[in-house]
């Protein structure tokens, strides 16, 4: 049984359709990639999935059960979360307290959240900068927080929104062995990301959105030679 699938997946805005009709499934452990062009609907499709909005039409589930209509704290506790596209870390307290913050409200083991931040700080390499304030962070610092804040809740499932945009070629290559060393611990990883090789690189699989419309799902080879993809992308 797939451990996240989504079912005719429709968000309307006004007159805009955002997502048109996406259905997909993703298996316990997979890593997959989203790409599309600007505007596409990933983000939207994402928020979809955490519960940030109501889909127009469709429903999506988690491991057999319905979670559409739930809330994304409640969608977290439920063991899937997702990372924000901009981050934004509450001011005034510690890359630490930070953590602690996505163990203590959004995790499925709250006992020790102090002791959870620090493992995850250190897993992302920010371990020694745990008491230092966010705003003195790089991007890429910044994108490891956020990685740090998600895992902090102990998630199964990682939904991770261009983790790696903006940031160089180095920082790019650090975020994405991040994400294989997450998905080499059997976490399954849903992930945006516009660096088209990078995310190729990590994914087991590909899925295409275009329009709103899920274009193509296939291997990352499969991907890359697929007609209507290389149109989306170069053609007009
Ligand atoms: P992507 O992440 O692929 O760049 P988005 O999901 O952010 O695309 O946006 C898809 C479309 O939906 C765009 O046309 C965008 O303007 C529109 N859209 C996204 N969020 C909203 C919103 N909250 N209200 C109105 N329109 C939105
Ligand atoms: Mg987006």
């Amino acid at each position: 049984m797939a451990l996240l699938e989504g079912e005719h997946l429709t968000k309307r805005f006004g007159g805009v359709v955002a997502v048109d009709d996406v259905s997909f499934s993703i298996e316990r452990g997979e890593t997959v990639g989203l790409i599309g062009p600007n505007g596409a609907g990933k983000s939207t499709l994402f928020r979809l999935i955490t519960g940030v909005h109501e889909p127009t039409k469709g429903q999506v589930t988690l491991d057999g059960e319905v979670i559409t209509g739930l809330k994304p704290h409640q969608i977290c506790h439920r063991g899937l979360v997702k990372t924000h596209q901009i981050v934004k870390p509450l001011e005034g307290l510690s890359l630490l307290e930070n953590a602690a913050v996505g163990a203590q409200f959004g995790g499925r083991n709250p006992e020790n959240p102090m002791e959870r931040a620090h493992e995850v700080l250190e897993f992302v390499g920010l371990d020694h900068m745990a008491h230092d304030d966010p705003d003195e962070l790089s991007v890429g610092a910044l994108k490891r927080l956020e990685i740090a804040r998600v895992l902090a809740t102990d998630p199964e499932v990682l939904l991770l929104d261009e983790v790696a945009g903006g940031l160089d070629t180095d920082e790019t290559e650090e975020i994405i062995d991040l994400i294989r060393d997450i998905s080499d611990q059997g976490k399954t990883v849903f992930l945006i990301d516009h660096v088209m090789r990078a995310l190729m690189s990590v994914s087991e699989r590909v899925f295409v959105l275009d329009n709103g419309e899920l274009i193509a799902k296939g291997t990352p080879t499969e991907i890359q030679n697929d007609e209507r993809v290389i149109e989306a992308y170069l053609g007009d």
